[in-house]
């Protein structure tokens, strides 16, 4: 039996509501401390995501677009090199390569798992100083075929929407990775927070030290830095949001199995695809509504308005958004990233969700369709 409660899009009270304890009784701790910035909180959520990451280190910055701008910086690329990402991400992984002094160079997704494409990037290949692949929804992008690609070039991956999953049975295949702490994303934090993740000894030093005001002794700056550490009370509630997550990711899997169960005999939509070798961690759950745009809008409206909270990520891809209208992309450049714009529509998804959750979302959905 199915009730008339609204859906949210996710449930951020749901996964506090597990957390609670441990968060209010580290928030004392912290308190008490006196230590806001960095501290041994921050370094044990370091230590602890750096092996969830099977990684040698992992630093902290203050959100996930620092983290992918400082990735980029501790590489030390040439000033204005091109930089290779998909047309269909969220605005910051473009944002992070400009504010890095480099430049975006934007090619089309595959048709099926909306991940960036291989023979698009071979294409500008040339231009390229390093490839910035994302991990778009929860799965990974086509690592083995980019890292041929790349060469010598550095692959920088953008993993803010992909904690916890994993391709061939590994979490990492770049030489460095950034991810987001944003509260929406699979590990969130209660505020903004973000970290990068690398082997490289040196990377991570860099990293450190660029997002410190590159300072490694106080008031020493031994290079051009800028301010983006995470702050203790954030790294409480990931630590204790990193030990569920696992079982949560574990959670969004299944239900995102229930969800292709239930959508199965619904007309004009298209279920998300999992592509070969990645174990998805479904950040998003977003299916393709048939006939596009407006067909898409007006679903989107109609399960808002009976309480789903449905969404559309992302209804603008990058090479169409004013602010980067100076890459000089018009409408058809990238006719994947452009219908996938139209037709995504993301159905609401998090650990907690039940099942008459999503028989109640797939039923208003079935409505909306036949309407
Ligand atoms: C969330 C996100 C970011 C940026 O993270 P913030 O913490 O919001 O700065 C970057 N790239 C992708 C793909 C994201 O989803």
């Amino acid at each position: 039996m199915t009730t008339d409660q609204p859906v949210p899009l996710v449930d951020l009270a749901a996964a506090h509501a597990e957390i609670e304890a441990e968060v209010r009784a580290g928030f004392d701790r912290v308190l008490a401390s006196g230590g806001y910035i960095k501290g041994p909180e921050v370094a044990g959520f370091e230590e602890e995501y750096a092996a969830f990451s099977d990684a040698r280190h992992c630093v902290g910055a203050a959100n996930g677009t620092d983290a992918l701008e400082l990735a980029l910086r501790a590489l030390d690329l040439p000033p204005g090199g091109g930089v290779v990402l998909p047309a269909n991400t969220f605005v910051a992984t473009a944002e992070a390569v400009q504010r890095a002094g480099l430049r975006p160079v934007l090619v089309d997704a595959d048709p099926d798992h909306l991940l960036i494409d291989p023979a698009r990037v071979a294409e500008v290949l040339a231009d390229a100083v390093a490839l910035l692949p994302v991990h778009l929804n929860g799965q990974l992008a086509p690592m083995a075929a980019l890292l041929d690609l790349a060469g010598d070039r550095p692959v920088v991956e953008d993993a803010a929407q992909s904690q916890g999953a994993r391709q061939d049975g590994r979490a990492r295949h770049g030489r460095i990775s950034a991810t987001s702490f944003y509260p929406g994303k699979n590990l969130g934090a209660y505020g903004d927070a973000g970290a990068v993740v690398t082997d490289d000894d040196d990377l991570a030093a860099a990293v450190r030290l660029i997002g410190d005001h590159g300072s490694a002794r106080k008031y020493i700056h031994e290079r051009f830095g800028f301010n983006s550490r995470m702050d203790a009370l954030q790294a409480v509630v990931l630590r204790a949001k990193l030990r569920r997550l696992p079982a949560w990711n574990e959670a969004r899997r299944a239900a995102a199995a229930r969800y292709d169960g239930l959508l199965a005999g619904l007309d004009g939509i298209t279920p998300p695809r999992t592509a070969p070798g990645n174990e998805h961690v479904w950040h998003l759950y977003a299916v393709r509504v048939g006939a596009g745009g407006a067909r898409r809008d007006a679903l989107l409206a109609a399960l808002n308005a009976a309480g789903i909270g449905a969404g559309a990520h992302y209804p603008v891809p990058v090479h169409l958004q004013p602010a980067f209208r100076h890459l000089g992309h018009g409408e058809g450049a990238f006719p994947v990233a452009e219908r996938a714009a139209a037709e995504l529509l993301t159905l609401p998804l998090f650990p907690q969700i039940t099942a008459e959750q999503q028989e109640r979302v797939v039923e208003a959905l079935a409505k909306a369709l036949a309407a």
